[in-house]
């Protein structure tokens, strides 16, 4: 298993730290509870996106690209490190906002994440709800084309094998880290969406051999679909390394309960989750993605599940897109 094979560019602050929590694990009575710090990856706020991104901007790179083009929600994580890697590199970025989420707020549509695409020089464009995304990306690949441009596509999330390359690598990171602390790790959750995350750490995890079980809490399909997905995309990704055999079936869990009213839509318990962690770790995480997994969490914590466990959350980044739900967490943070 090597990855050193693949072309790569260097984003990111690595390793990102491993750190217990030892106020959130009191405050829940539960497991002892660990978080890997990929929201620090340092790329123009971090973020999970940014260790896919020092593979698919390797793979740009080699082929000569001048534009990224990629797509995402509006307040999209994706989207803001794909801007800043574009930005590294001095490529052109053409960005394509799904008005996924259904509000006219201004900060939803103009603060947060949107703010920092169009300071880094993102060319930004909407489309509605529900539009054909691959298509659309392709229709802006060819007008980059047509202007005598070299676009390299990067699908929503980063959430290709390429990209998953980077969740390999934390795999591989993350059990160097707790073999070198002596510390055994019996779990790992991790919010999964795109399922690039998700399906790399597994095909990491089963490339070395680790036996870790990986729990990703759903925040948009269904269960059905969302382990479709992460199990179709982790065995592709194994099979970069001729491995694909390695992963099967049973190792990939999603909990897709936790949604709530769907998409990027906050409730109670999110924001609950946010300021326990905020308030017992200083751990900042966001509404729509880490703030889901927590609040997933804290519930199958509660419901007695993990006892007696050493259990890892992986913190995906993502609170450059606190301030784009300003006017949804008005009142509720005292
Ligand atoms: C994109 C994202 C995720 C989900 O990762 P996927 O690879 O898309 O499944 C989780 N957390 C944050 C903050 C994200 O931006």
């Amino acid at each position: 298993m090597h990855l050193a094979r693949f072309p790569r560019t260097r984003l990111a602050h690595l390793p990102t730290p491993l750190e217990p929590m030892p106020r959130l694990s009191a405050a829940l009575g539960g497991p002892s509870l660990w978080v890997k710090r990929d929201d620090c990856t340092g790329l123009a706020g971090g973020g999970n996106k940014t260790r896919k991104l020092e593979f698919l901007l390797g793979e740009a790179m080699s082929q000569g690209a001048d534009t990224l083009v990629t797509q995402g929600a509006v307040q999209s994580n994706h989207v803001r490190q794909t801007a800043g890697a574009a930005a590294r590199f001095g490529l052109d970025c053409e960005i394509i906002l799904e008005a996924r989420v259904a509000t006219n707020a201004f900060d939803y549509n103009e603060s947060g994440n949107v703010q920092l695409d169009r300071l880094m020089g993102g060319k930004l464009r909407q489309v509605p709800a529900g539009s054909d995304m691959t298509a659309a990306l392709e229709a802006v690949a060819q007008e980059v084309r047509d202007r005598g441009g070299k676009p390299y596509i990067i699908p929503g999330g980063g959430s290709n094998t390429t990209g998953a390359l980077g969740y390999v690598d934390c795999a591989i990171e993350l059990v160097s880290q707790a073999n070198a602390m002596g510390l055994v790790i019996d779990r790992i959750v991790t919010a999964t969406g795109s399922a690039g995350t998700h399906a790399g750490l597994i095909a990491g995890l089963a490339l070395v051999g680790a036996d870790i079980p990986v729990l990703g809490i759903g925040v948009r399909a269904p269960k059905d679909v969302q382990e479709a997905n992460v199990h179709k995309l982790a065995v592709a990704t194994a099979e970069r390394f001729g491995h694909g055999d390695r992963v099967h079936r049973d190792m990939t869990v999603a909990n897709c309960d936790y949604v709530g009213a769907g998409y990027g839509l906050v409730d109670d318990a999110v924001i609950e989750a946010l300021k326990l962690a905020a308030r017992t770790e200083a751990l900042l995480l966001d509404p729509v993605y880490t703030g889901k997994g927590m609040k997933g969490l804290i519930d199958l914590i509660h419901k007695g599940q993990f006892a007696g466990e050493t259990v890892v959350f992986l913190h995906t980044g993502g609170a450059q897109g606190l301030s784009g739900y300003t006017s949804v967490l008005d009142g509720h943070l005292s």
